[in-house]
């Protein structure tokens, strides 16, 4: 190792080779040289020097120029062209100036002239040595500085972070290749461009600061959050970064203030904090805000209120026949059915209104700063008509659903959180079982008047176990004639203090709560006996009965029908059973296979409600319907001129299909007539019986044996 000046080495004893023709010469110098702590080894002549210089390693060579047998430029050359160069003094006795000349020329460090004293020798050898050691030391910590900056170089390239020096006045006089992975920039964008040129308009004046503090002394490092702009036309994004600065850690009178730093992406978790944050507040699904988001939003504009004696209200919505949809046509059209009403109902509001995801199907609203109560329920009602239009949410379906609103205003209506939400609810729930979709204020006397929803639901659990419902039925005649030809059961509930409640009161409830499972089943069953009853009579009377969706979910039903018609010995063919067309819409080969069984059976299967629902009527033809029920609304146009045609197309588009028609809510003879001259079969309304317990309809209908008389000659 030739340039191994190291602490080692320099502990050690120098190892000199002598090379002289003259051994008398040899041995004098050896006896000055080792005493001064040299290791010395001697060599006569240049050949004897070669030899040992190929064996041994020497830290210095005494050579002599004018050898005979090998001359010591020849010695110099064997180093050179032998990769073996040891510091060399050369000492030239009568040797031309040419020739030392020469001698430094093939590598030579130093000379001396004969004649020379000892002490001029030492020094030179000393001398050598030490410039060597420097040489050595010195080519050592470049290579050293090398290779950290190597290292520096490979860290700062592939360095995670945007690793970049800035001038004082925030320049850029370096940056590494991150900046162009993480926005885009080349390093000739960058270079002597401003760092604010990169920083997003919204952190300009927070970044202008930091990098003048950074730019302003100190060494301390310091961080601060900056939005990074991409550079302009790439699909490069807008990312967070952290920022981090130490300035001028070169130390030293004139060198520059320089800041050096780095900058990490932190979009990620920004990004993330920003979900969490939102998600906290608001219900993914809608993007609407949440409960707790409504709940704060509501406690400061009652505060504001309060201050102002100003007024606010807040609407309770909830979505009807949303749960049918939801079933039949599975969550993820119910989502996105919610989504869009979502999206319809902030239509309707102003920016400072909040509109809030309450749960399942209900919304809430806070309008804060309202002129009065009527300004709330003019809102309420564009809500309700906003959803009149039916949704398209992909394919030709048609989607309707209503809504139920109750407002309550500060402070009339309830001057806390908890009172106001509880009071639109009280006056949603108030609308709601009128079955209609409609909006209702909250007036302090509906408490206690109204249960509330969870009470009624506690009251309808109970109700089923106890079984306090019973069967009415009403009535449905011949067209021709007037002739008794079946019966539809209706469920009436006998509340033990609220006395009779209709189905619009309760129905809507249970559908929710899925518990129409059970009632229907229990209605469906309540029928039957009924009829078998007053076999004797009129043992041809056909029965109809409203079975919700929610039956045909379940696997079982349709054998558990068939099996209580066989027990019963009731033939399927006196029942119809009447479902909505939201069923139909569902076309899962599911519910057509079920409704298939039971038509093969012989139960006949009625469309409820028939023109009310959806439009799309292609489900006609899809599955095996035998009898179209006309909603009363469409009767009741027909005496009014113009009307009628909706009632005249949907007969003969039954007829068309070959399928049977009911009309229902027939009020009056006008209706009847009319009716009947369209050659309508089967008319239903309270023109021929309101629902009644069985006995009291055969008693006052026309049985088929008295058909003749009632009630066409009443
Ligand atoms: P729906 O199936 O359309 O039943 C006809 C409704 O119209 C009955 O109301 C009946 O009393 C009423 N109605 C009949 N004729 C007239 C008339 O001439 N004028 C007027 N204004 N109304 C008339 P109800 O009994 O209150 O039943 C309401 C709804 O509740 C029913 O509508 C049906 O959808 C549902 N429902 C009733 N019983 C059951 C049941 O056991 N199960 C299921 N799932 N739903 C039922
Ligand atoms: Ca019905
Ligand atoms: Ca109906």
């Amino acid at each position: 190792m030739s340039e191994g000046a190291t602490r080692d080495d320099s502990d050690r004893a120098r190892r000199l080779l002598l090379v002289d023709d003259d051994p008398a010469l040899l041995r004098s110098l050896e006896n000055l040289l080792t005493p001064q702590g040299f290791e010395v080894n001697t060599a006569n002549g240049g050949r004897a020097a070669i030899e040992r210089l190929r064996e041994t390693h020497y830290d210095l060579l005494l050579l002599d120029l004018g050898m005979p047998d090998l001359g010591g430029r020849e010695v110099l050359r064997f180093m050179q062209t032998h990769d073996r160069v040891v510091p060399t003094v050369v000492i030239s006795g009568n040797a031309s100036a040419d020739d030392v000349a020469g001698a430094i020329r093939d590598g030579a460090d130093d000379y001396l002239k004969k004649p020379y004293q000892p002490e001029e020798l030492i020094a030179t050898v000393r001398n050598v040595l030490h410039r060597k050691d420097l040489e050595a030391a010195n080519r050592n910590m470049r290579r050293r500085l090398e290779q950290s900056e190597r290292l520096h170089r490979l860290i700062v390239n592939n360095s995670p972070d945007i690793v970049f020096v800035l001038d004082s006045a925030g320049h850029f006089r370096f940056v590494n290749a991150r900046a162009h992975e993480l926005l885009g920039y080349a390093r000739q964008d960058l270079l002597g461009r401003s760092v604010l040129d990169l920083v997003g308009a919204e952190d300009r004046d927070k970044a202008a600061y930091f990098f003048n503090q950074a730019g302003h002394g100190g060494t301390h490092l310091r961080s601060v959050e900056l939005v990074l702009k991409p550079k302009e036309g790439g699909d490069w994004a807008q990312r967070y970064f952290e920022v981090a600065v130490c300035p001028t850690p070169v130390e030293g009178g004139d060198t520059e203030n320089l800041i050096y730093g780095t900058a990490r992406d932190v979009t990620e978790r920004k990004e993330s904090e920003a979900f969490i944050n939102f998600q906290a507040y608001h219900d993914l699904l809608t993007r609407l805000p949440n409960r707790a988001l409504f709940r704060d939003r509501v406690e400061v504009a009652i505060a504001h209120a309060e201050r102002y004696q100003s007024r606010l209200a807040v609407i309770f919505i909830d979505l009807n026949r949303f749960k049918v949809i939801n079933d039949s046509l599975g969550h993820t059209l119910g989502d996105r059915l919610l989504q869009a009403v979502a999206q319809r109902l902030q239509g309707c509001i102003r920016e400072s209104d909040t509109l809030c995801r309450f749960g399942g199907d209900e919304f809430t609203l806070l309008l804060p700063g309202i002129a009065d109560s009527q300004a709330a329920v003019q809102v309420g009602e564009k809500l309700v008509e906003s959803l009149q239009t039916p949704f398209y949410l992909g394919g030709d379906q048609e989607l309707h659903v209503g809504a139920s609103l109750g407002i309550a205003v500060y402070p009339e209506g309830g001057d806390s959180l908890e009172a106001l939400i509880r009071h639109a609810d009280i006056a949603m729930y108030r609308e709601k079982s009128t079955g209609k979709n409609g909006v209702c204020l909250f007036e302090p006397e509906m408490e206690g008047a109204t249960p509330n929803r969870l009470e009624l639901e506690q009251d309808l659990r109970r109700a089923l176990e106890r079984d306090e419902f019973c069967v009415l039925y009403q009535p449905q005649v011949s067209g021709e004639d007037g002739r008794l030809l079946g019966v539809e059961a209706l469920v009436r509930w006998s509340h033990p203090k609220r006395g009779e409640l209709g189905p619009t009161e309760f129905i809507p409830l249970a559908e929710e709560t899925r518990l129409i499972v059970e009632l229907d089943r229990l209605t469906l069953r309540q029928a039957i006996r009924g009829l078998n009853k007053v076999n004797g009579q009129c043992p041809d009377l056909r029965l109809s009965v409203n079975l919700s969706p929610a039956l045909f979910e379940g696997d079982g039903f349709v054998d558990e029908l068939l099996e209580f018609l066989h027990s019963e010995g009731f033939p399927a063919e006196r029942l119809e059973i009447e479902i909505t067309e939201s069923l139909l819409l569902n076309d899962a080969e599911d519910t057509i296979a079920k409704l298939n069984r039971l038509s093969a059976a012989g139960v006949r299967i009625a469309v409820d409600d028939f023109g009310t629902g959806y439009s799309s009527l292609s489900y006609l033809q899809k599955f095996p319907l035998h009898t179209l029920k006309i909603d009363r609304s469409f009767v009741r146009a027909v005496c009014n001129d113009g009307e009628a045609c909706i009632v005249n197309a949907i007969v003969s588009m039954a007829r068309g299909l070959q399928m049977d028609i009911v009309a229902e809510g027939v009020e009056t003879t006008a209706e009847r007539d009319y009716l009947r001259r369209l050659g309508c079969p089967v008319l239903q309304g309270f023109l021929f019986g309101r629902p009644a317990p069985l006995e009291h309809v055969l008693t006052s209908c026309a049985t088929p044996a008295r058909s003749d008389r009632l009630p066409y000659d009443a």
